[in-house]
């Protein structure tokens, strides 16, 4: 259940009352926020007569619920707004990992070319195999940072493990989480803290379920700009690295309030497909589409089979502004 408490309390009668509630809590600009165990159905004697507002929850999916907001949260950095009222689907292009200046170079060129505001790399890169090329790291991150001030771009990059979320709050304007470590709690808990806004991908073995509780995990700590991004499951199939679930995106998109992002990228895992793949996208009116192109996919240091050349990236963004014009919306 998630109640609003006036905002004057003191944090020490805060605090107690929490702990005699069970209840999750923080304040925003407007009240403070107790989120209790969906099993409690109604307000508590002790908070009846603090409480401003009330909402029985169904299950745990409680602050990311369409029933306690009915309208998609509004997220921003940078120049870029999404959700809310925008009716903005926002690509978010570029590498799977920063891997040098030229590089990260010929890529903003390429955004610069397509209208493109959001630069996506890696530089702390969770991979499957220790022995393949883990990111640049801290170096990474600093040439993001010059293509932000060199560009203006909004720099989203991921988060691998709690030896790097600092850095990467620094030096991020959205922070990936990415689906190897959706179920890491120190990384929910301190993107939690963190006030900047946070792109959580779905795990390829998560419920949707299981994924939107993860996201439960950094809104009741108080960040309350999160985003979900379906980028595949895995299923039967072994052709394709993935299966995007689109069937989830509507369930996404019907039941929660967060902006919905799409990776047909990881989801394919295979260039030829993509293109294909993302207009289908677009055509689900997300939020968001997040694509992998890199100057020359053959030499790429990581998911080289599924980064589009350049030219293949600008053909596939000319046949998506119809699509997101024709669902009503705008592609930005
Ligand atoms: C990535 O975005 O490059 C990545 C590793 O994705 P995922 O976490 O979805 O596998
Ligand atoms: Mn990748």
């Amino acid at each position: 259940m998630i109640l609003h408490l006036s905002k004057s309390l003191p944090e020490t009668q805060i605090e107690a009352l929490a702990i005699t509630n069970q209840a999750v809590w923080y304040t925003n600009n407007e009240h403070t926020v107790f989120v209790l165990p969906s099993a409690v159905k109604e307000v508590p004697s002790s908070l009846e007569q603090y409480c401003t507002g009330s909402w029985a929850m169904a299950d745990d999916i409680q602050l990311a619920s369409k029933k306690y907001r009915k309208d998609i949260r509004e997220v921003s950095w940078a120049d870029t707004v999404i959700g809310g009222n925008t009716n903005a689907t926002v690509v978010i292009a570029g590498p799977c990992s920063a891997e040098s200046e030229e590089q990260l170079e010929l890529s903003s060129a390429l955004l610069q070319e397509t209208g493109i505001r959001n630069l996506r790399a890696g530089a702390f890169k969770p991979r499957t195999s220790p022995y393949s090329f883990q990111g640049l790291g801290i170096e990474g991150l600093k040439m993001l940072d010059k293509m932000r001030s060199k560009y203006g771009f909004g720099i989203v990059t991921e988060v691998r493990d709690a030896t790097n979320v600092e850095a990467i709050i620094e030096y991020a304007d959205v922070i990936q989480i990415g689906a190897k470590s959706m179920y890491d709690h120190g990384i929910l808990r301190r993107c939690g803290k963190a006030r900047k806004p946070i792109l959580l991908k779905r795990g390829f073995g998560a419920t949707l379920q299981e994924f939107v509780q993860c996201a439960e995990f950094i809104l009741s700590a108080g960040n309350e700009q999160v985003m979900l991004c379906e980028r595949g499951i895995r299923t039967f199939e072994t052709k394709t690295r993935f299966t995007l679930d689109l069937c989830g995106v509507a369930y996404l998109k019907e039941y929660t309030n967060l902006p919905v992002i799409l990776d047909p990228s990881h989801a394919m895992g295979y260039a030829y497909g993509i293109p294909d793949l993302a207009r289908a996208c677009v055509a689900m009116g997300v939020d968001g589409l997040l694509v992998e192109t890199h100057p020359n996919p053959k030499v790429a240091k990581s998911d080289a089979a599924q980064q589009l050349t350049h030219d293949v990236f600008k053909g596939m963004m000319q046949t998506l502004h119809p699509i997101a014009n024709a669902v009503g919306r705008k592609l930005v």
